[in-house]
């Protein structure tokens, strides 16, 4: 049967960009955590460490209160301080840099590849320095920047590499899952992100040394572990060694987040059969560009970013967004370059340009992808696309 001879009604209300899905089980795992002696700093905190590691194939995971705090954390550990500059992608969301900042050091904004949009290796080792500490690769989309290369790139010249991995946990680059490139690595379980807690970000690493120092950013900087305290007074005594926060994750959330991960593999497997039809449908629309894959890459498909080329159209994005919003299909702009935002141009980022990262920026749409969307969600979404397509192009 032709899908596109199914008739039904218009659409009524909004359909986000992305979404969580929680079942009965996920909701079942926090009320008994509710009924539990703990709701906070308790055994589930662990479980859900273990079970992200596990996946990923690493040893250590620090659990955070969100993703923000997670990258804050790491770069704590880098040992990220004043006068230190961190590579980075313009494309992005503003905490992948702005942790650099917290810790008073510089974020330095190299460019993307235009066919993959992450950031571009060649740009990268351009901007390398006697003051560069660190790289923050992100994997747009949910598909891994060249990991390969970065990780060369580091080992050369001794950097850190702190993967923000916010959209891409499920995804893998070569053949290895994301999750053990990199010296660490961040998941965010934000509901839009692949599987959620509400609020919530994840390191994991497998250096021991990066570990502690994560465990105890998480904490005030204190410890109550006789073996790494200066002095020990009596079995109250606990120790601060740092200026930490408290940025712990509650039982709540960290039971939620072991009840998703089971979830993990379908709801990538989901993401990736809307994106293959997304692919099938607008593929050989004259003026769409759908997304480009690495050749190592196998996204986890967070965003579905099409293009629209502005020699194809009578009106700019801006109309094409709205026409869309018009029919319901609540289509996003991933991402303003970040050194445009007014904070960056105020603290000296207003001479910064990304040529490829502003191109980009200009025509690029993320369509709505999420596992739980249904076949008419997914239909209404292409149907919208075409008539858009058609009331606009030259
Ligand atoms: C979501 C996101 C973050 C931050 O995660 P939160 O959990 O929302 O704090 C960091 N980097 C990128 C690329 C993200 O998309």
């Amino acid at each position: 049967m032709d899908e596109n001879n199914i008739s039904r009604p218009v659409r009524t209300s909004l359909l986000p960009y992305g979404k969580q899905w929680l079942d009965d089980n996920d909701i079942q795992a926090v009320l008994e955590t509710l009924h539990s002696d703990f709701i906070t700093q308790g055994p589930q905190i662990e479980r859900f460490e273990r079970k992200v590691a596990d996946y990923a194939g690493v040893q250590y995971a620090v659990a955070f209160c969100n993703g923000t705090a997670a990258l804050h954390a790491a770069c704590y550990a880098a040992g990220i301080g004043e006068g230190d500059e961190v590579i980075t992608t313009p494309n992005t969301f503003l905490a992948s840099s702005n942790c650099v900042m917290y810790m008073g050091g510089k974020p330095v904004f190299a460019d993307i590849n235009p066919i993959t949009y992450n950031i571009d290796p060649d740009r990268v080792a351009e901007q390398i320095n006697e003051r560069t500490k660190a790289i923050i690769p992100v994997d747009f989309s949910g598909q891994p920047a060249e990991m390969d290369r970065l990780e060369m790139l580091a080992r050369d010249h001794g950097l850190t590499i702190i993967h923000d991995a916010a959209h891409s946990l499920g995804a893998s680059y070569g053949g290895r899952k994301v999750g053990t490139f990199g010296d660490m690595t961040m998941f965010s379980f934000h509901p839009v992100k692949l599987v959620t807690t509400g609020e919530g970000g994840m390191i994991v690493t497998n250096r021991a040394d990066l570990y502690e120092k994560l465990l105890l950013f998480r904490n005030h900087g204190m410890t109550r572990d006789p073996g790494k305290m200066e002095y020990n007074e009596g079995s109250w005594y606990y120790e601060m060694q740092a200026l930490g926060y408290n940025y712990r994750m509650t039982e709540l959330q960290a039971a939620l987040g072991v009840s998703q991960m089971d979830k993990l593999d379908g709801f990538v497997a989901s993401r990736r059969k809307i994106a293959k039809k997304y692919d099938r449908a607008f593929d050989n629309i004259p003026g769409l560009v759908t997304p480009r894959q690495h050749a190592e890459a196998e996204s986890s498909w967070h965003l579905y970013v099409l293009r629209w080329e502005p020699q194809h159209f009578k009106v700019g994005r801006k109309e094409i967004f709205e026409a869309l919003r018009e029919l319901q299909i609540g289509v996003q702009v991933h991402y303003i370059p970040v050194y445009k935002q007014p904070y960056y141009r105020a603290n000296g980022f207003a001479g910064v340009h990304c040529p490829n990262a502003e191109a980009y920026y200009e025509t690029a749409l993320s369509l709505p992808i999420f596992p739980k969307m249904t076949k008419e969600d997914i239909q209404d979404v292409i149907e919208a696309v075409n008539t858009v397509v058609q009331r606009y192009k030259i």
